[in-house]
């Protein structure tokens, strides 16, 4: 047996790629009935939710499987390993269809301008990725068309709130290079708004990589691909990038209050040292997170875009 990623698949047959090899992989007849999931861990609650509706979906574009090699590059998928992440998108008759799991990052690319960066959204795509249990890492893009300092400026609070930033140009080919190390060995998704660049990042990060990224709310991208079938790049300097047809649920439709509240990393640092247990961090007095804007400890954008976020979150918890 040897132990594979699926990077697509098609009419029953996915290509896994075990090491360096790709094989044509057909299912083992039983794992469409009867397919097991062993809980991991290490997962987000939303996911583990999400797996119980799973019958129709036993393997998708990123799962991890294992193998048996019947001659001649090809292979009969065993077993399915345990999903960490899931992005799905409506399917035939409203059967939910898995488009890929598995994504380890989210790389979420604004630029410095061209167009200006909008942080509001830049935040939605941060509680997106948090939600989802993925590791966000925000590239600040464009930084020829302003000075350096500016572009350091522009992202500060993020980078005081915890959060990776690598500020590039693809252009010039500054900063892709760290990037691309970012890379290495995980599956990740770039998203971001139209004509920030990320097309010609993952140009510069591989030349000839030319896929799909997904715009806010998953509207596909400039319709160069005719295709809707989602599936993962391998780098040739190792890991993977997701090509999607839009990762629908990073529109945050049904996040809930409390995961709003700790996907502000450093809001979930002051969370239970409000006066009241159920602070909504507004109106409430001896409120730690008001205390910490008051006394420039929290970024008062990031505290407003906060406020905006749990005010659209969804009435369940
Ligand atoms: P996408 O829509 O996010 O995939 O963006 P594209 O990669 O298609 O880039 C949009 C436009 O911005 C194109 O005209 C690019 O040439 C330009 N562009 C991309 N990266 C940079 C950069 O780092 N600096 C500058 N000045 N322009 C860039
Ligand atoms: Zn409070």
């Amino acid at each position: 047996m040897r132990e594979g990623i699926v990077l697509r698949a098609a009419n029953g047959l996915y290509t896994v790629q075990a090491q360096d090899h790709h094989y044509h992989c057909s299912l083992r007849g039983n794992l469409k009935k009867d397919l097991r999931y062993t809980t991991s861990a290490a997962h987000a609650p939303r996911v583990t939710h999400a797996r119980r509706a799973m019958v129709n979906d036993p393997v998708a574009i990123g799962d991890r499987v294992q193998i048996s090699e019947t001659g001649h590059g090809a292979g009969v998928i065993e077993e399915v390993l345990p999903r960490r992440t899931r992005f799905t998108r409506a399917g035939f008759r409203g059967k939910e269809q898995t488009l890929v799991c598995n994504i380890d990052q989210l790389v979420i690319v604004f630029a410095c301008a061209d167009p200006q960066p909008d942080l509001w959204k830049l935040d939605r795509f941060l509680v997106a990725a948090e939600t989802q249990g993925l590791a966000p890492l925000i590239v600040a893009n464009k930084r020829d068309l302003v000075g350096r300092d500016d572009a350091a400026r522009f992202f500060a609070e993020y980078g005081s709130a915890g959060y990776p930033i690598v500020v590039t140009s693809a252009s010039e080919r500054d900063g892709t290079a760290e990037l691309a190390a970012r890379l290495v060995d995980r599956v990740s998704a770039f998203v971001g708004p139209s004509g920030v660049g990320k097309s010609s990042l993952l140009n510069a990060v591989q030349p000839g990589l030319n896929l799909r990224t997904s715009e806010v709310g998953g509207v596909t991208h400039k319709g160069r691909h005719t295709t809707t079938t989602a599936q993962l790049i391998p780098l040739r300097a190792g890991g993977w990038v997701a090509d999607t047809p839009g990762l629908r649920q990073l529109d945050l439709l049904d996040a809930s209050r409390d995961e709003i509240e700790s996907a502000f990393p450093e809001l979930r640092l002051l969370l239970g040292r409000c006066r009241f247990q159920d602070c909504r961090h507004d109106h409430e007095p001896d409120c730690a997170v008001k205390l910490a804007v008051a006394a420039g400890e929290l970024a008062e954008r990031r505290y407003r875009s906060f406020l905006a976020l749990a005010a659209e979150a969804s009435p369940r918890s």
